[in-house]
């Protein structure tokens, strides 16, 4: 069984987002998905994430009006039969922490993909538990989340949980990574695949260097290094869950999806000459 992240990128647009679905369906072990909100259709556009931000500071209808219209734009492209302009009104009438808000890109993401998909939808503020010292309460997470897994498949969004006050709480930037992996180690996955725009860690900076080729093999030890010294690949703080649960990584490219990408393993793997 597999857990199967995509990033945002990967689900910036309605054919982006058929194409992971496509993905998804290729293998049936792909059961548990996990998504980010919809990222930069080209250089001159925004995130999901940062446009909501902007409007839990500017509270104008603009910005919450700019990322409804997105996902209404891949639910109607993609026949998505899910009406999304209650839960919308909601978010303009009430005032809500920035927090909340910033969730709410993964949040309707994962309601379309799971829709789309027919998976089942589960909320992240349903199993992703954080304690007041944000960190991850991670035997009350992965029990919760064990306990909602019973379908044919499910899709939970990235990003946020919920703090014992019952207030969301965001991870930092980029964090739906680390969701990915706390449910690959909640639901045992024999793969975390983490679905991105390149064939994993590249042997050198492609700003310097031209082409450089993917790493094929990697430890979490060296991952962890790589992305500390500023590799944006994946997380850092993702390494942890899959690395104690044994599981391996696996950053694989939507754009390439015959790529093997890097593979991430808690220890070497000979190499093949
Ligand atoms: N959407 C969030 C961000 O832009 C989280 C993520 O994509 O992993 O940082």
């Amino acid at each position: 069984m597999i857990v199967a992240k995509f990033g945002g990128t990967s689900l910036a647009t309605a054919e982006r987002f058929c194409h992971a679905a496509n993905l998804i369906r290729q293998d049936p072990n792909r059961r548990y998905v996990v998504v980010s909100a919809p990222g930069k259709r080209d250089d001159s556009d925004i995130k999901i994430t940062d446009q909501l931000l902007r409007y839990s500071e500017t509270g104008d209808d603009a910005d919450i009006g700019c990322v409804e219209a997105r996902f209404r734009e891949i639910a109607e492209e993609l026949e998505i039969g899910l009406d999304i302009s209650k839960e919308f009104d909601e978010i303009r009438h009430a005032s809500h922490r920035r927090e909340y808000l910033a969730s709410r890109g993964e949040y309707f993401s994962a309601k379309l993909m799971a829709a789309y998909l027919d998976f089942q939808f589960v909320d992240a503020a349903d199993w992703v538990k954080f304690r007041m010292d944000g960190s991850v309460d991670q035997e009350s997470s992965y029990a919760c989340l064990r306990r909602q897994a019973v379908g044919r498949g499910l899709v939970t969004p990235g990003f946020y949980g919920l703090m014992p006050d019952g207030q969301i709480h965001t991870f930092s930037r980029g964090g739906s990574d680390i969701t990915g992996s706390l449910a690959a180690a909640a639901l045992n996955a024999k793969v975390y695949e983490n679905w991105t725009d390149v064939s994993g860690f590249l042997m050198a900076d492609p700003r310097i260097v031209q082409d450089p080729q993917p790493i094929r093999h990697l430890t979490y030890h060296e991952m962890y290094a790589l992305s500390c010294a500023g590799a944006t690949v994946l997380h850092e703080d993702s390494v942890g869950p899959v690395s104690r649960a044994g599981i391996a990584t696996n950053i694989r490219n939507t754009n390439r999806p015959d790529h093997p990408g890097t593979m991430i393993t808690s220890t070497a793997v000979k190499r093949e000459n």
